[in-house]
């Protein structure tokens, strides 16, 4: 059986490419498309995926403006400083690193950011959009992994898609755009009984846990697409991709997979939202 690597690098190109023309179109009108980015505390981690995400900005002509604030930050404070970026007009997209620190109420803070800019779909508004299929900006790597899809012409109607996580930035909207798609969605958890008898069941396994190499070799069925979003330290992904390779028609690798698609994602929600802005 062919193998198909799903090159997420190669998608994210094409992506940034598609930009180009639209980031000048908006210069030459006295417009920069400009993404805030919002740190809060100092986890290593975090702090890595913001300076990726700044430096992919400035990379394709996107500001970036970064706000690192201290770990002891109160929700308030915080909630002042995001009221702050909903007023400016030269920022369009607002991205709050998540996790926030335990003692900030990270749902309230998300809710704050207004809707226009809410381009990683964080807020409940955006996420109830993108799970009734009217979304303008769903986050950014469920849009990534249905992306990936389309690019390789993997149609997802009628087609019976596990999702492994139900996280609300993650496993709840991609089962929302993959049932949008049409496919029959089933979405895991941590209290999910036999889960590799299910996903022993899926034509599509999405693979969105936090656990390196979770998804065994053995519970793929021959011929599934592998889609893993996972992000693990050491750059290891959710599926044991070594085992899971053999039994896969397609499979995307990690690191180069759905994290390139993702930072694409980000970039082309903030141009979007800096056109939606112009256009008002
Ligand atoms: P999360 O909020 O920790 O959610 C993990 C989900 O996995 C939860 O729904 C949890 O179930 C479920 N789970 C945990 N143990 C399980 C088990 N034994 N069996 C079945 N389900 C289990 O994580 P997340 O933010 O969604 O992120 C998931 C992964 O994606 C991480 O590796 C993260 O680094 C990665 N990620 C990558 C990108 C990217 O750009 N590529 C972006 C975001 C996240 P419960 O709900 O029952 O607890």
């Amino acid at each position: 059986m062919s193998k198909l690597l799903l090159d997420g690098k190669r998608v994210a190109e094409v992506i940034q490419n598609g930009l180009k023309d639209r980031i000048s179109q908006l210069k030459s009108k006295n417009v920069t498309p400009c993404l805030a980015t919002i740190l809060v505390g100092d986890d290593p981690s975090s702090e890595t995926y913001v300076k990726m995400k700044g430096n992919a900005c400035e990379r394709n002509g996107i500001k970036s403006l970064k706000i690192h604030l201290p770990t002891e930050t109160t929700t308030e404070e915080l909630l002042e400083v995001i009221q702050t970026l909903n007023h400016d007009d030269y920022v369009h997209g607002i991205l709050l690193q998540h996790p926030v620190p335990a003692h900030i109420d990270e749902r309230k803070a998300f809710d704050y950011i207004s809707t226009k800019k809410d381009v990683d779909g964080v807020t409940s508004a955006g996420y109830g959009q993108t799970a009734l299929g009217f979304g303008q900006y769903p986050s950014c790597t469920p849009a990534a992994i249905m992306k990936v899809l389309e690019f390789y012409n993997i149609a997802a109607e009628g087609k019976l898609a596990v999702v492994i996580g139900r996280s609300p930035i993650l496993g709840k909207p991609v089962s929302a755009l993959l049932l949008n798609e049409n496919a029959t969605v089933i979405t895991c958890h941590s209290k999910t009984v036999n889960l590799p008898e299910l996903v022993r069941q899926a034509d599509i396994v999405v693979a969105a846990v936090g656990k390196p190499k979770f998804v065994q070799g053995t519970w793929i069925k021959e011929g599934a697409v592998v889609i893993d979003a996972g992000y693990n330290k050491g750059n290891i992904g959710d599926v044991d991709y070594e085992a899971c390779l053999g039994q896969a028609s397609a499979i995307t690798p990690v690191p180069g997979g759905i994290g390139p698609v993702t930072i694409s994602m980000l970039l082309k929600h903030t141009v979007d939202a800096a056109e939606a802005a112009v256009t008002e």
